[in-house]
């Protein structure tokens, strides 16, 4: 990486990510194109049968950016887990304001929350993978589940850049229960990605400033160093194989094995 990096005292280090990322690379156009017609064909195929799932990250963005500028009948979704950052959370009414879009929120059941805290402790991920798992079940695949119940297909922002976990993501794959997964940037680059966010001026994540490629919960997002891989700041106390919460499949050029990173 390289650009203007600062930091005020007692403050994050943080450096623009228009300015760190942002860049057209040939083909750019072609693959903006590719992913408009994909969104469009989706719509055809599934109705109101589509949603966006949204992390709320910066390919998200740029996704709900192409379903609002084309006047694309998609519903738009996240999870908001109860640990995620205030950074996250307030691209919600950003959204809403400049879009007129509803994003719906799905959160964990409650009950299985306090519990698993009660027993468990509230920062039980670092203790062992069983545990972290468990939090991920309760937290994200549950409200998944509820959240994709009666849709036929869903949209992603993985890309095959994000991490040899993704390297051979497909435009579109059935996922575990028989629904469609588009994957409809999989051949995007962070630089492509960028280059549409400061294109469009488009609202992203402040924590993308500060170092934060990938983000998910607090506690299991960490920023990142010159040169460590991009989603090496997301568990980064586990393996990279142990990666995994169950939203989405891996795909390695060995195997595609089950579970996998959100
Ligand atoms: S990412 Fe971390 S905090 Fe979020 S659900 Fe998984 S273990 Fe829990």
């Amino acid at each position: 990486m390289s650009g203007e990096v600062f930091a005020l005292p007692g403050a994050a280090p943080s450096a623009s990510a228009i300015k760190l990322y942002a860049r057209e690379t040939a083909g750019f156009a072609e693959r903006l194109a590719k992913t408009v017609e994909l969104l469009q064909e989706a719509v055809l195929d599934h109705g109101d049968g589509l949603l966006q799932s949204s992390s709320l990250g910066a390919e998200d963005m740029v996704i709900t950016d192409l379903i609002a500028r084309h006047k694309l009948p998609i519903a738009i979704a996240t999870l908001d887990t109860g640990r995620l950052h205030a950074e996250t959370l307030a691209l919600l009414p950003q959204i809403e304001a400049r879009y007129g879009l509803k994003v719906a929120v799905y959160s964990p059941v409650n009950d299985a929350v306090v519990t698993f805290v009660r027993v468990r402790g509230a920062d039980a991920m670092y203790e062992s993978l069983a545990l972290r798992k468990e939090c991920c079940a309760i937290r994200k695949l549950e409200p998944l589940s509820r959240m994709l119940d009666g849709r036929t297909a869903w949209i992603t922002g993985l890309r095959r850049e994000q991490s040899s976990n993704r390297a051979v993501v497909p435009f579109s794959e059935p996922d575990h229960q028989g629904r469609t997964k588009l994957n409809v940037l999989a051949d995007w680059s962070w630089a492509d990605v960028w280059h549409y966010i400061a294109t469009y001026d488009l609202p992203f994540n402040a924590l993308h400033d500060q170092f934060m490629p990938s983000i998910g919960c607090a506690p299991c997002t960490r920023a990142i160093s010159v040169g460590e891989d991009f989603r090496s700041g997301r568990w980064w106390w586990e393996s990279e194989d142990a990666k995994e919460c169950g939203l989405h499949k891996s795909h390695s050029n060995e195997e595609l094995k089950t579970g996998a990173s959100a």
